[in-house]
């Protein structure tokens, strides 16, 4: 299976939510960790300034890379999920830099919040990403799908109704 961006991110938010989604278990809206992206590529892309191009490889999009400075550039609404934005980006410097495009760090911007973070890639990152990608495989793979896990950011969550039936 491709490994894909969304994948990663949702692996650090759910692994509920991850298996549903892989498994093209949709619900009607969209999930505020997916929808974050939908966001920001319908309200952004088209005031995208020059100096970025778009990059397109297996299981990533990248909307933002500065490939003269070699910087992936990453807007979100919330920082909320900060963790799961960091893994993210983090896997976009992992894939590009696995298709030989030079990609020094990446930069994750909280507009709203007036906060940037920049993202590094280590070698212990790369390390990391091998056992995610394993664990994602695994997880996705399972016949039944993980129990769920009881957040506050549940009630944000496309599949609430569907997780918490009954309640
Ligand atoms: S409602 Fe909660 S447990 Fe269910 S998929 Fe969403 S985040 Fe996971």
């Amino acid at each position: 299976m491709t490994i894909t961006a969304t994948l990663i991110n949702l692996y650090h938010v759910c692994h509920r939510e991850l298996w549903l989604h892989a498994n093209q278990i949709q619900m009607e809206q969209t999930s505020e960790v997916v929808a974050d992206g939908k966001f920001i590529g319908d309200t952004t892309y088209e005031q995208r300034p020059e100096k970025y191009t778009q990059v397109e490889l297996p299981g990533v999009k990248i909307d933002f890379y500065d490939a003269k400075n070699g910087v992936v550039h990453e807007t979100k609404r919330s920082d909320k999920m900060e963790q799961a934005h960091v893994a993210q980006v983090k896997y976009y410097l992992y894939v590009l830099g696995q298709h030989g495009i030079a990609a020094n760090y990446g930069i994750l911007e909280y507009p709203k919040q007036r906060h940037t973070e920049r993202v590094d890639l280590t070698d212990e990152d790369r390390r990391a990403i091998e056992v995610w990608k394993m664990e994602i495989e695994e997880i996705v793979g399972r016949e039944v799908c993980p129990p769920v896990i009881n957040k506050p950011f549940c009630k944000k969550c496309s599949y609430y109704d569907f997780c918490y039936v009954g309640e």
